[in-house]
């Protein structure tokens, strides 16, 4: 099944049990002070669940494009060195607002993933909140006898609060879940080691796929909870790691989602993927076909690089693509602009604003890789000097400050700067470089409401502009103007 068809297979499914399906909502949000990026399937339906609003349908279902990079939610740092946790992902999701409740979403999730997808039900593993004493939550019996209906007793396992309340953000609707992982390791792997043992613990082939939230509170800014106006059904899968599972694959860049994205840059750099974890040039490639996506997606939503709020965290993330591809596929000119066209190809039918966009973003992508390949030297060259300096100093830790400040002046990835001190046995003061970003994080709150563009939705056929009208964007906007 390609991914086309296994995203599709999921909206029919839904559709035939009576839900509406809707577009995903773009990746940047423009009304929410609490967060910047969607960052799961619920964002858009926070106001269905608190009571704001009257949902469309009671039953909804889509696929939403969602990016954690920030906030509650951030794996960026995974990304690039395992291989299945995304800047950028598609979640599928269902929901049900004060309609059904845990005995259906529980029903609907086991028949599509067992009947329709497939998937042996001896390679299914589901966890359940065993309650919380210091916030007063009860295990979910209910969730354990309806999957008991359906799955023997020894693969419901017991989950904590981290793994088992879901929770928005800081503040927002949440509730207990129950999670569905697969295992796709080897018969051979199996005989070895139980996959009991392996759930949520980082194994790469024993993975989490699908969270069923039922959503019941609404955490107040204060950090207590309050009941909702009523039960909702908020469920969200990652696509990516579906199609890893269904198309029988041990790493989510093996499936088609990604595997045109790599053959470009292995066409473009001259180097082979090899799928080897701890390779440095397989992780930069990784990072690079992961963080396009990324980068286009929001750009194509109306979210520009730029020096502050969400629109920094875009530009980091472009960066970190470039700093890696620079060092480990000896990439020293301009080339991620070129994989715009794959994504869309690939995409774009689905998505159609990356076809919209397509102009805009390459462009835009393009502009960000020269102004920054121009100074990523420099920023190498400084690296390297610290570290000879702390090496000269006979310390092991390279100054705090002046890491903070390649970080912050030079836009030059921390991680990076983690990585090539680790290569000389240096480390970088984590603790003094979390308070140096907090600090920078406060300033930067107060000025990012002006930052965040707005999104504009493009209905016009004769319309090749992106109505941006922020100075930052100006030489944008003289580009693509309006064609009247
Ligand atoms: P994990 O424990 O693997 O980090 P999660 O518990 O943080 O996942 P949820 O918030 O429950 O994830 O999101 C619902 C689903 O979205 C997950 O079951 C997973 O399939 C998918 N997902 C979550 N984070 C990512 C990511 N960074 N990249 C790709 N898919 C993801
Ligand atoms: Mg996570
Ligand atoms: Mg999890
Ligand atoms: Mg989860």
């Amino acid at each position: 099944m390609t991914s086309q068809e296994i995203r599709q297979k999921f909206l029919d499914y839904f559709q035939s049990k009576g839900h509406l399906i809707v577009p995903s909502a773009p990746i940047v949000l423009k009304d929410d002070p609490t967060l910047m990026f969607s960052n799961s399937g619920m964002t858009q339906f926070k106001d269905y669940f608190l009571g704001y609003k009257e949902p469309k349908a009671s039953r909804i279902a889509d696929t939403q494009k969602c990016l954690r990079v920030s906030g509650k939610h951030n794996d960026l740092d995974d990304v690039g060195r395992d291989t299945y946790h995304h800047t950028m992902f598609e979640m599928l999701g269902n929901w049900s607002f004060g309609d059904y409740f845990k005995k259906d979403a529980i029903a609907f999730a086991w028949e599509l993933l067992t009947e329709v997808y497939g998937i042996p039900k001896e390679n299914l593993y589901v966890t359940i909140f065993e309650g919380d004493a210091s916030e007063n939550l009860e295990r979910d019996q209910d969730a354990y006898d309806y999957w008991k209906a359906v799955i023997s007793e020894d693969r419901i396992i017991n989950g904590n609060k981290k793994d088992n309340f879901w929770e928005m953000g800081a503040s927002g609707p949440c509730g207990p879940c129950s999670e569905i992982h697969v295992d796709l390791r080897t018969e051979e792997e199996k005989a070895k080691v139980s996959g009991l043992e392996l759930v949520n613990n980082d194994h790469p082939q024993v993975v989490e796929i699908w969270n069923l939230v039922f959503m019941q509170y609404n955490r107040k800014a204060d950090g207590s909870l309050e009941n909702l106006p009523a039960k909702h059904i908020d469920t969200g899968m990652g696509f990516e790691r579906l199609c890893m599972a269904l198309q029988g694959k041990s790493s989510n860049y093996d499936t088609d989602v990604f595997t045109p994205l790599i053959a470009k840059v292995e066409e473009l750099s001259g180097k082979k993927y090899t799928g080897v974890l701890e390779d440095e040039k397989d992780i930069a490639i990784r990072v690079v076909v992961d963080h396009i996506r990324a980068v286009s997606f929001a750009i194509a939503d109306g979210q520009l690089p730029s020096n502050g709020g969400a629109g920094y965290v875009i530009r980091r993330i472009l960066r970190r693509g470039i700093s890696y591809s620079y060092r480990f596929l000896d990439m020293k000119e301009p080339f991620l602009y070129k994989l715009v066209a794959v994504l869309q190809k690939q995409m774009g039918k689905f998505f159609p604003e990356l076809e919209k966009q397509g102009v805009l973003v390459t462009e835009v992508i393009k502009s960000e890789e020269e102004s920054f390949l121009r100074t990523i030297e420099t920023g190498l060259i400084r690296v390297d000097k610290l570290i000879q300096q702390t090496i000269a100093n006979n310390a092991k830790v390279l100054p705090t400050e002046e890491v903070f400040e390649l970080y912050d002046t030079y836009g030059f990835p921390d991680d990076l700067t983690r990585i090539i001190a680790e290569e000389k046995g240096l480390t970088i003061d984590e603790k003094g470089f979390e308070i140096a970003l907090n600090e920078q994080k406060q300033r930067s709150k107060a000025d990012s409401a002006q930052k965040v563009y707005d999104w504009v939705v493009l209905e016009d056929k004769d319309v090749n502009f992106v109505g941006y009208d922020q100075i930052e964007a100006e030489t944008y906007i003289t580009k693509y103007r309006k064609v009247e």
